[in-house]
């Protein structure tokens, strides 16, 4: 069964149509990238499939449930990790604490008061920690982090309901290429062992083409391309969109 199926999804803005028709599938520990150039509907998409935005037409199932109607908090439980563009975390706490509190906000129990939060999940915001390389830094407080750990936080976040389906909006923004690659491919890895079902999109296209198992290709709110990494960068549409778009776009070779 595929973990999330979008169905002729369209979103208008007061009478702009920044999303129409779009229709996808992707299954569980497949890592699909959603592209395109800037304005073509890829955040807004991504917003309609976490529950922020409400879809002007169209259907969202996740894991077999319709989502219309749900609120980005009953998507999470659902199962739904997301990654924001914006860093999130608390800068005024430790690394350890911010997975600390994703993991108590995950386990329904009474909210503890903050000085007590300190004792819960220690050991599982650790084990987070070690998954995404950052367990030598888990005493730091996040507001001296460089961007790349503060990234990675980020996806030490993402990862703490469990998630069986991630949700990327451009989580190595500000990154430089290098640091770009490491952060989709510690995602691929972690994703290949937890069976995790990732939506990702990144504008460098070497990290596109390196990392996704599947590419969509949107512009202008609809799907223009689909398939294997190598069949859309030879495709001749999407050389051409990106190839208008200009130099940001220079890694489609
Ligand atoms: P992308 O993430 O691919 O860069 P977006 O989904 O952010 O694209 O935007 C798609 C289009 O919708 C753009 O033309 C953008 O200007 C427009 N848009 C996005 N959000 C709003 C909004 N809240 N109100 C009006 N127009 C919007
Ligand atoms: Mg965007």
């Amino acid at each position: 069964m595929s973990i999330l199926v979008v169905e002729d999804l369209g979103k208008s803005y007061s009478g702009f149509q920044a999303v129409r028709s779009v229709s996808f599938t992707l299954e569980a520990d497949e890592m699909v990238a959603l592209i395109g150039p800037n304005g073509a509907g890829k955040s807004t998409c991504f917003n309609m499939i976490d529950g922020q935005l409400a879809p002007t037409t169209g259907r969202i199932a996740i894991f077999g449930r319709n989502t219309a109607g749900m609120t980005p908090g009953d998507i999470w439980r659902l199962g739904v990790g997301r990654t924001f563009q914006v860093a999130a975390t608390f800068s005024s706490m430790t690394v350890e604490e911010n997975v600390q509190m994703a993991l108590i906000s995950h386990h329904p129990r009474p909210w503890p008061a903050l000085r007590w939060a300190a004792r819960y999940h220690v050991a599982e915001a650790e084990r987070l920690l070690d998954v995404v390389g950052m367990a030598n830094q888990a005493q730091r407080s996040c507001g001296e982090l460089a961007y790349g750990d503060l990234k990675r936080l980020e996806l030490a976040i993402a990862l703490a309901n469990d998630p069986k389906l991630l949700l990327m909006d451009e989580p190595a923004a500000g990154m430089a290429p290098r640091e770009r690659h490491a952060l989709m491919g510690l995602t691929a890895n972690i994703a290949r062992e937890r069976r995790i079902g990732v939506l990702f999109t990144e504008h460098d296209m070497d990290v596109v083409f390196g990392h996704a198992d599947r590419v969509l290709v949107l512009n202008r709110g609809t799907v223009i391309a689909e398939g294997a990494p190598a069949a859309v960068r030879a495709n001749s549409e999407v050389r051409e969109v990106y190839l208008g778009a200009g130099s940001l776009y220079g890694a489609l070779r």
